[in-house]
C-alpha cells in the first residue's frame, strides 16, 4: 500500500468513529464508510478533504454532502439488500456508491449532464459499476422504472414532490430534506401506508444545495 493510500486509509477510520460519535448505530452503514474510497469522488488534489465531516464543493457549484448527512439519510432508508432505490441528485455519486454497497438496486437522476458524467467515471473507477445513472429532472421521478421501495432526495426540496411519492411502492419510505429558506431544512421521512396515505416524522435540520426544476 502506498504512503498516501495508508494515510487515507486512517483518515477514513477515523470518519467512522466520528460518524459512531454523532450517534450512527447500524453496523452496516459504518462497514460500507469504512470501505468506500470517498477520495476518489473529490476532485483530484483535495483528497485531505474528503474525510472531514463536512460538505464539499465539486463542479457546477454542487456539493458532496457531508458524511453524517449522508449516513443519517442512509440509516432513515431502512434499506434491505434487493431494496430498489431512487436517489434525486447523483452529485459526485458518493451517496449512489453508498447505496449500492449495501446491496441496493440505485437509480440516480442528476440535471447537470456534465456531473452525471463525472459520477459515471467515480462509480466506475470504484468498482460500483451496477448504478443506472439518468441525466433529467428530478421533480418528474422515473415513472418507466416505477414503483420503488425507497426513495431519497439529496437536494432542499421547497415542498414535498407529490409525483415522487406516487412512485414509491405501498410499504415504501422517502427521505426528503424540505424547506423554503436556503439556510435550513427538515428532514422528512415519509411513508406510504398500505392504504395509500402517508406517515411523516421529522428527524433534524440540514443545509442542502437547493433542488432545482428542469435539466440545465
Ligand atoms: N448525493 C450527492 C450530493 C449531491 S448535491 C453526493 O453524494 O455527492 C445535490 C445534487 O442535486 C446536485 O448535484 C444538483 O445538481 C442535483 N439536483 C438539484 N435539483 C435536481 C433535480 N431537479 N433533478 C436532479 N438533480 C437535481
Amino acid at each position: 500500500m502506498s504512503e498516501e493510500n495508508y494515510l487515507l486509509k486512517g483518515q477514513r477510520k477515523r470518519m467512522v468513529e466520528d460518524l459512531k460519535d454523532k450517534g450512527i448505530r447500524d453496523a452496516k452503514i459504518l462497514d460500507a464508510f469504512a470501505k468506500i474510497p470517498r477520495h476518489l469522488f473529490i476532485g483530484k488534489g483535495f483528497e485531505e478533504w474528503a474525510y472531514r465531516d463536512q460538505a464539499f464543493q465539486i463542479e457546477c457549484d454542487q456539493t458532496i454532502s457531508q458524511p453524517y448527512t449522508v449516513a443519517l439519510q442512509t440509516e432513515l432508508l431502512n434499506l434491505k439488500p434487493g431494496d430498489k432505490v431512487l436517489e434525486i441528485g447523483t452529485g459526485s455519486g458518493y451517496q449512489a456508491a453508498v447505496l449500492a454497497e449495501l446491496g441496493a438496486e440505485v437509480y440516480t437522476i442528476e440535471r447537470f449532464k456534465q456531473l452525471m458524467e463525472t459520477a459515471a467515471e467515480n462509480l466506475r473507477n470504484t468498482g460500483y459499476t451496477q448504478v443506472k445513472l439518468f441525466y433529467g429532472d428530478g421533480w418528474k421521478g422515473l415513472p418507466d422504472h416505477a414503483p420503488f421501495d425507497k426513495i431519497i432526495v439529496t437536494a432542499a426540496a421547497p415542498e414535498i414532490p407529490k409525483q415522487l411519492l406516487l412512485q414509491l411502492k405501498p410499504g415504501g419510505i422517502a427521505v426528503i430534506p424540505v424547506g423554503k429558506t436556503s439556510s435550513s431544512q427538515k428532514m422528512l421521512r415519509i411513508k406510504r401506508n398500505e392504504d395509500g396515505s402517508y406517515s411523516k416524522s421529522s428527524h433534524g435540520f440540514f443545509r442542502f444545495v437547493p433542488m432545482l426544476k428542469g435539466k440545465t
